[in-house]
């Protein structure tokens, strides 16, 4: 017998006492021999140990919890592929169903909208297609009026979510951005108008700044645009990245008008996994009417059992997420959505005073609009400082807590500033737990007596670019 089989694990083999368990697991090559599953699940788990808690993640918009019976029904259709439309035609009934909620939320007249939205992975995936919609659009009245339709255009504010940067590399259109700055925390309507030109498929609005939780002026923006292709004759058409927003809004501000009320929003994409309160990934895209949906973007396959028509990017998807959104309208209905919604922000209003107060710190802007918010050092303090909120995050990180700190987009990316996202399954008692390790973290770096590398390096970087945050 070789020895390596003398040493195979059987059904016998205590888990820890494999082979397995005192070897390098293997990252790249495919292991020669088979293991049990029980050695197999355990050092898989293992691996993950030592990483943040999902609950802790305060990084992330999407959902980290659901509760049992959502969590059982999507374990239970874990085997179920999305495209297979045929086999389980209810999945696409369930689909539509939940693109026709999201339609009514976002005061669409359309009357059959289940046939003007798709469902994605993600809103990058829902962004993609309301951004190929656009330029699609653009393209056919170019064509159509014998123009040239080789130099298209987008325009959106620096605070963009990195899925605009990747539409305009793959589809090479030319991103415009409208720098934020101290006094323009949201993306400005006059100065987004004055970069459009005939090439210029839409405007793209953010609700739910990813970098500072804000949401833009999608009315002001609205207004502006009127005015502008009224002047112009154009036809440019706002899509309004709604990741988070798309999903609070209705529910927490329900009298706010950036969707589908204002003239010239075409199309809306959210995420289901961030306040649609589902796993990831799940994101879904709206358009105002079908006839936005340019043709060209739905394709069908006849090898699955009939004709199957889609739009979307990917082919295979998991249906599990979509009965985890159906799942949610239903048990929670729009006062469960609004109590959910309500209690994040409440908790995230509240950590925003607190940090307020704090004599280190002062919060990004004043009002909190979604369940998130971002602060930096205060101004006077930070000049005698010996830290940074880098360490900040990193200290925090050894209590389990993900807080990240960043700097903010160009022109204003020497703010340091750092985020809490409040989601659903964080309460007031965690909020409040964090918040103590803050001030136990704080009331450390007071007492230091050299800067820290990371302070060493802000200070250079302030020296060179000077600091911008003066107020
Ligand atoms: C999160 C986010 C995205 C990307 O969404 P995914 O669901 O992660 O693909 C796009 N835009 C904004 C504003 C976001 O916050």
């Amino acid at each position: 017998m070789e020895k390596s089989e003398k040493y195979r694990a059987n059904a016998e083999t205590a888990v820890y006492g494999s082979k397995e368990m005192a070897s390098p697991a293997p990252t790249d090559k495919i292991p020669q021999s088979k293991t049990t599953p029980e050695i197999a699940y355990q050092m898989v788990k293992d691996e993950t140990y030592p990483q943040t808690q999902p609950p802790l993640n305060l990084a992330t918009f999407v959902t980290t919890y659901m509760d049992e019976y959502a969590t059982r029904l999507m374990n239970e259709a874990i085997n179920v592929n999305f495209i297979d439309e045929t086999e389980y035609p209810h999945i696409a009934v369930m689909s539509g169903r939940c693109i026709n909620i999201l339609a009514n939320l976002w005061h669409s007249s359309e009357k059959n909208a289940s046939k003007c939205g798709a469902l994605g992975i993600g809103s990058s995936e829902a962004c993609m297609l309301g951004g190929v919609a656009a330029w699609l659009r653009w393209r056919a009245r170019r064509r159509k009026e014998g123009k040239p339709f080789d130099k298209p255009n987008l325009v959106t504010s620096s605070g963009l979510q990195v899925v605009w940067e990747k539409f305009c590399q793959l589809w090479q259109i030319e991103l415009r951005q409208v720098p934020l700055s101290k006094e323009h925390k949201t993306l400005d309507a006059k100065q987004a108008v004055a970069m459009c030109d005939e090439n210029t498929i839409c405007i793209v609005p953010i609700v739910g700044v990813t970098w500072t939780g804000l949401n833009d002026d999608v009315a002001a923006l609205d207004k502006e645009l009127d005015a502008y292709n009224r002047r112009t004759g154009y036809e440019i058409s706002m899509h309004v990245d709604a990741a988070s927003g798309g999903f609070i809004l209705p529910f927490l501000n329900p009298d706010l008008k950036w969707d589908f009320r204002l003239k010239w929003v075409y199309s809306i994409s959210t995420s289901g996994h961030k306040f649609g309160l589902v796993y990831p990934g799940l994101g879904w895209v709206v358009w105002r009417d079908k006839k936005y949906l340019p043709e060209e973007m739905s394709f069908s396959v006849n090898y699955l059992g009939s004709n199957i028509t889609q739009v979307g990017l990917n082919f295979s998807r998991p249906a599990a997420q979509v009965l985890g959104q159906y799942y949610n309208f239903i048990r929670l209905g729009f006062e469960g959505y609004k109590e959910v919604h309500t209690n994040s922000m409440e908790i995230a209003c509240h950590c925003h005073e607190r940090i307020g107060k704090m004599k280190c710190f002062e919060n990004y802007s004043d009002e909190v609009v979604n369940p998130l918010f971002v602060w930096h050092m205060d101004t006077e303090y930070d000049k005698t400082a010996r830290w940074t909120l880098f360490d900040l995050q990193a200290t925090l990180q050894q209590s389990g807590w993900m807080v990240p700190a960043y700097t903010l987009p160009k022109d204003i990316d020497n703010i340091i500033v750092m985020r809490i996202v409040v989601r659903q399954g964080m309460s007031r008692d965690m909020a409040d737990m964090l918040l103590k390790d803050i001030e136990n973290a704080v009331a450390e770096f007071d007492k230091l007596q050299y800067p820290t590398q990371s302070r060493i390096a802000y200070e250079k970087k302030i020296r060179q670019k000077g600091r911008v945050f003066t107020h």
